[in-house]
């Protein structure tokens, strides 16, 4: 039986998804491996965290935006000596919930050693249209005219020694970025879409596996991306100053 480490951050408010998403994964995702669940939370408990043996907790003060979700592969590699013990690992973005059974078949890598999803937004766009970092100073850069998918940063993974370099890799072009004060477009989002860009490890799985709530997508859900405005106040989260968070409560309480 394989066995698989998920790995999940919730910091802040996001620990109001956790509980959907671990139902969910538990009854749909991979049903014949070992599952794992790797918290990075600084919630003081979590839905089955006593109960469930598999759920590995490990305290992540917020570190606000964007790095709560920018220095995942920092928080992740902190286990490393653990997540070396798995066959895979896959990163889940908090407000994922898996609809339908995802099978090993149709999931894990085959010929290759990672899988990514192919962003929602940009599937069926050319590459002059994709949301790559476009600023030559940044680790993330990526030139017009050249790449050939846009990967959503919510679902990817692989076998667990290929995806460590990933993360490794990713990790050390952030903190060049941070050296140089910069900070790439879409954060992780940027990063591994300039990983696909100058690596062919990878295979490439459709927007069924990351499909957005109320998107009317041509292909069938299986990875729902919840709508995170019906549970969060986004502008509030993604505010980077103490004034951008006082203007997103004035402009939340105009808009009422
Ligand atoms: N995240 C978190 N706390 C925050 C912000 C982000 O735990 O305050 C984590 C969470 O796992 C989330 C991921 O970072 O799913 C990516 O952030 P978000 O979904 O807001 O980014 P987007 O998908 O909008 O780019």
């Amino acid at each position: 039986m394989n066995k698989v480490a998920v790995l999940y951050i919730c910091t802040g408010k996001y620990d109001v998804f956790w509980k959907d998403f671990y139902i969910s994964y538990e009854k749909y995702f991979l049903p014949d491996c070992e599952k794992h669940y790797y918290v990075f939370t600084d919630a003081a408990e979590i839905y089955m965290e006593k109960e469930n043996l598999r759920i590995h907790k490990f305290y992540q003060e917020s570190l606000g935006w964007p790095d709560n979700t920018l220095m995942r592969f920092h928080m992740f590699l902190r286990q490393k000596a653990e997540l070396e013990k798995y066959d895979y690992i896959f990163f889940m973005n908090a407000n994922c919930q898996a609809l339908d059974t995802i099978t090993e078949e149709e999931f894990l890598p085959k010929k290759k050693d990672i899988i990514v999803v192919q962003h929602p937004g940009y599937y069926n766009k050319t590459n002059k249209q994709f949301a790559y970092d476009r600023n030559p100073k940044s680790t993330a850069y990526i030139p017009k005219g050249q790449g050939k998918y846009y990967v959503c940063g919510g679902v990817n993974g692989g076998r667990a020694q290929a995806f460590i370099q990933l993360m490794e890799e990713l990790k050390h072009n952030i903190d060049v970025d941070k050296k140089n004060g910069e900070l790439a477009l879409w954060h992780d989002e940027s990063h591994i879409n300039h990983y696909v860009w100058t690596h062919d490890n990878y295979e490439v799985l459709p927007p069924s596996y990351c499909w957005p709530e109320d998107w009317n997508l041509p292909m069938p859900g299986k990875i729902l991306i919840r709508e995170k405005s019906k549970w969060i106040f986004v502008d509030m989260v993604k505010s980077q100053s103490l004034s951008g968070k006082i203007k997103a409560v004035i402009k939340k309480i105009i808009r009422r």
